[in-house]
């Protein structure tokens, strides 16, 4: 049989406009749920005399999971005729951006859920700016509720209106609006030709099967980030996933940071079939050399011909969570693929109020950086980085900043000024 095309979206949005409504009228519309599944959840929610939520759907999928009934709920997902979804479970704004940052579950599309009768709010642009950081480029905003709002046109074409003019505010262009009834369902997988006769665009599930998977990253740089060494006799092997590129047997790589380079003997295969002899991005492998050197987690495999760069400091653009402000000499623990650094704010160039887009080019120099704003900063670190601006390598070059164990931002790289130290 042939493999269906599988896509990884996020569901984001103001809280209560209508997100996880929205989850489980695309898990029962394109027949997604094992049949009898929402009757069910229909009957249990009658007996504890609370009416049917349509968004009772995913919270009982999630607890199955998180008890870890069956494996097939492992995951929240839908199917079209074109492919299946799998949703990223982001339940907190936190978890998105940690979600978003840390590689393995990055989005390839996103919904951006806005309530028509409540219109554009803070939260929505600043996901929207978010999405936009962080390279994702295919939202479909569902404009929900338009029961609400009588199924009004002029009400719709308002709401589109002012969250385009924001989206292209931050150079945000391609995007497809959909006008939906979650609850009562409408354009969500079927046509609301009787309540909406005036939309003649795509459904949510149409505007979906419209965007283009994320280009596969097999024929770009090799990036290796070893996650864990592991001792087998006197063998060691060298565990780690492809974030990008093709590793194969007898390649000779090189080290980041420590510069040593050396043969691959083998890749180890976890689990059935014969050993692979090439290994590409997404794969996770188990790597044995032909000598011995000094590896440890945090360190990046590449080729020694594209080798990432190396630097300990670089110019990034972070989106800030953080209860308190981020100032000029404070200092964070940088997550960066699988190392973990110590960086300080060397510089804050520019900051940008994420949710009216104020203080974007009005010539002040900033001192620190509020909680949910997006600045220009300058991080240094203590020893040398193997990293890559983001709009290379995406998936080494996003970090997450933490302090306390507390996620407090997240960023993208851009090397823009500051150069390789690799040969210096
Ligand atoms: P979330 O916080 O974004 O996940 O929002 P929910 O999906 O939990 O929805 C919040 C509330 O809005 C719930 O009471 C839903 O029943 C209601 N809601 C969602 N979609 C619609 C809709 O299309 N029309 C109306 N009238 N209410 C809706």
């Amino acid at each position: 049989a042939v493999e269906r095309a599988l896509m990884r979206i996020v569901i984001v949005g103001h809280v209560d406009h209508g997100k996880s409504t929205l989850v489980g009228r695309l898990l029962n519309d394109s027949g997604s749920l094992p049949e009898g599944r929402v009757e069910s959840i229909r009957a249990m929610s009658e007996r504890r005399g609370m009416p049917f939520e349509w968004s009772f759907v995913m919270d009982a999928l999630k607890a199955e999971r998180d008890q870890g009934i069956t494996i097939d709920s492992a995951q929240i997902w839908f199917k079209s005729a074109r492919r299946d979804y799998v949703i990223i479970d982001a339940p907190g704004h936190k978890e998105f951006l940690k979600n978003m940052i840390t590689g393995a579950a990055a989005a390839e599309a996103a919904v951006l859920v806005i309530d028509a009768a409540e219109g554009v709010r803070e939260q929505s642009r600043r996901h929207g700016y978010l999405l936009h950081l962080l390279g994702l480029r295919q939202i479909a905003v569902v404009v929900n509720k338009m029961d609400l709002v009588g199924f009004d046109q002029a009400r719709y074409d308002a709401v589109v209106a002012e969250y385009s003019a924001y989206l292209s505010g931050i150079g945000v262009t391609a995007t497809h609006f959909v006008p939906v009834a979650a609850r009562e369902g409408g354009n969500i997988v079927d046509r609301a030709t009787d309540t909406m006769p005036w939309y003649d665009g795509p459904t949510v599930i149409g505007a979906l099967d419209g965007f283009t998977p994320a280009p596969v990253l097999d024929d770009r740089a090799l990036r290796l980030p070893v996650q864990d060494v592991y001792k087998f006799d006197e063998r060691r092997i060298i565990a780690g996933r492809i974030e990008s590129g093709r590793l194969a047997v007898g390649d000779t790589v090189m080290v980041s940071p420590s510069n040593k380079t050396v043969r691959v003997r083998s890749i180890e295969h976890w689990g059935r079939g014969t050993q692979p002899v090439v290994a590409g991005t997404g794969r996770s492998v188990g790597i044995t050399f032909d000598d011995q050197i000094f590896i440890e987690r945090g360190d990046v495999i590449s080729h020694v011909d594209q080798p990432p760069v190396l630097t300990d400091v670089f110019r990034a653009r972070l989106f800030w969570l953080g209860r308190t402000p981020l100032a000029v000499g404070s200092s964070y623990v940088m997550k960066l693929a699988t190392r973990q650094v110590r960086v300080t704010v060397d510089r804050i160039e520019k900051v940008i109020d994420a949710g009216s887009l104020s203080g974007a080019d009005d010539g002040t120099v900033p001192v620190q950086v509020e909680r949910n704003a997006v600045a220009e900063v300058v991080l240094r670190s203590r020893g040398l980085l193997a990293l890559d601006a983001f709009n290379q390598l995406p998936n080494t070059g996003r970090f997450v900043l933490i302090e306390d164990y507390d996620t407090v931002g997240g960023g993208i790289i851009s090397m823009d000024g500051y150069p390789d130290q690799r040969d210096a």
